[in-house]
């Protein structure tokens, strides 16, 4: 790839660079949280100090099974890390004045993406440490998307997200195929968005919104998505016109998988319609109080990560199931579930791989921690899923690569099946779930186009 090696010896800069723009203190903490809790950085998701320094429920993401210490290693979920990760330079910076204004908004606007991905120019005032970074020069004509259907907001909710769809759907019907993939336990419809040839000899999955509390991503999936049909005909990258690489490849964005923890995290109880889910989600409380892992029910459901039996789904897909460490009963994290592939959106989800589409790639979105997990034990394909986990790292403008421990995860389930295909996660975000939304612009800058990037690397496989 053109300037491929340019870029990833740019990475650290532009990690850097990217990663100093301001996050305004009113936005990070809430809820009385102490500064350095709320804005203690770098650990990937689940990870330590942010979630086990005195914040609010027992330590959500602190380490199972009882021993819950501050600072203590991560658990063993999701895409986990071996080690907790001190993100370097990583962090944001404390004094509320970053480099970057664009930043501290709560939408994307007053931010230049003009000159690639991973470009962060904010305030207008060229920075001539920026003047090399990832994606800069690049011949690339994505324009963001002026007067957006779909709306930055603190919480983008599965209804809003469904209004989006049917809308985009009405306005680009040629372009966008919306097929349902599956019920989740309290009758909300998981939808798969196909833009492009559906026919398209290869076919790159995205997916999100698979925990409750990491509802960022949706909506980052859904922007993508609206970016895409904006600049559908008139858009290139790389000099390739788009409508000829959507004819190549097409892409299926499941912004939201996991529908009922997401309403879960953002509505609490009340968001849930059947009174036997209720009752669940209750009964979780109960366990997690009665295993130090309670804390005030407000607090608690907003960390909710499981389906609404809680099932933590990405633990539940038959890859090492049977290692997958998990709490002895059903949890807002952590549960792995009785039976490998038990809960409907798991199904859901390996009926969609499962189907004959020429799978090439699949992203799948999570938060926290500004990380890549690309790896696991027995990956079949390991040396393509460092390829695009290191293009993914260099596009993000510095990600960091991390193998991944444990398994369940879908990734895990991909990587490790019969038909396996590069995938990796992507976790966004650099404070605890849910992430303020003074958080998203800088994510939107760091992911706008990673789709774009994953396309092009198809084409050449
Ligand atoms: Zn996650």
């Amino acid at each position: 790839m053109r300037n491929y090696h340019r870029w990833v010896a740019l990475a650290g800069a532009a990690m850097l660079t990217i990663t100093n723009v301001s996050v305004s203190m009113a936005d990070v903490v809430g809820g009385g949280e102490s500064l350095e809790t709320a804005v203690t950085v770098s650990g990937p998701e689940d990870s330590g100090p942010a979630d086990t320094a005195g914040d609010g429920p027992q330590q959500p993401g602190a380490p199972l099974g009882g021993q819950e210490t501050p600072g203590q290693e991560n658990q063993p979920q999701e895409g986990t890390a071996s080690r907790v990760i001190r993100v370097g330079d990583n962090q944001p910076s404390n004094s509320g004045s970053g480099a970057a204004s664009g930043g501290s908004g709560d939408s994307s606007s007053g931010v230049d993406y003009s000159q690639g991905p991973g470009f962060f120019q904010g305030g207008g005032q060229p920075d001539p440490s920026q003047t090399a970074l990832p994606g800069q020069n690049e011949d690339i004509q994505i324009a963001d998307v002026s007067n957006p259907l779909v709306q930055t907001t603190a919480k983008y909710s599965y209804d809003q997200m469904v209004q989006d769809i049917n809308a985009l759907q009405q306005k680009y019907s040629s372009r966008m195929h919306v097929n349902p993939i599956g019920t989740s336990l309290d009758g909300r419809t998981i939808y798969d968005c196909i833009i492009g040839n559906q026919g398209a000899p290869r076919h790159i999955l995205i997916q999100a919104g698979i925990h409750g509390r990491e509802y960022l991503n949706p909506m980052l999936l859904m922007q993508q998505m609206e970016m895409i049909l904006v600049n559908y005909d008139t858009g290139s990258f790389h000099g390739n016109p788009l409508s000829s690489m959507f004819d190549q490849v097409a892409i299926h964005f499941v912004p939201m998988t996991n529908p009922d923890g997401i309403t879960i995290s953002q509505f609490g109880i009340d968001g849930i319609r059947s009174q036997q889910l209720k009752d669940a989600i209750s009964a979780c409380y109960v366990m997690d109080s009665a295993a130090g892992r309670g804390g005030d029910l407000g607090v608690y459901l907003s960390k909710w990560k499981a389906n609404a039996q809680g099932v933590d789904l990405n633990l539940n897909f038959d890859a090492l199931w049977a290692e997958v460490y998990s709490t002895g009963y059903p949890s807002y994290s952590g549960f792995k579930g009785t039976a490998p592939g038990s809960e409907p959106e798991t199904q859901a989800m390996m009926n969609l791989y499962s189907s004959q589409y020429p799978w090439k790639a699949v992203i799948h979105y999570h938060s926290m921690g500004n990380v890549i997990y690309w790896d696991i034990a027995g990956n079949k394909v390991q040396p393509e899923s460092a390829q695009l986990a290191n293009l993914m790292s260099v596009v993000t403008g510095g990600y960091q690569m991390l193998p991944s421990e444990g398994g369940g995860g879908y990734k895990d389930w991909i990587q490790l099946g019969n038909n396996p295909v590069p995938s990796v996660t992507l976790e966004t975000g650099r404070v605890s779930c849910p992430i303020p939304i003074s958080e998203y612009a800088l994510i939107w800058a760091q992911n706008r186009l990673t789709w774009a990037y994953a396309m092009e690397w198809a084409m050449g496989r």
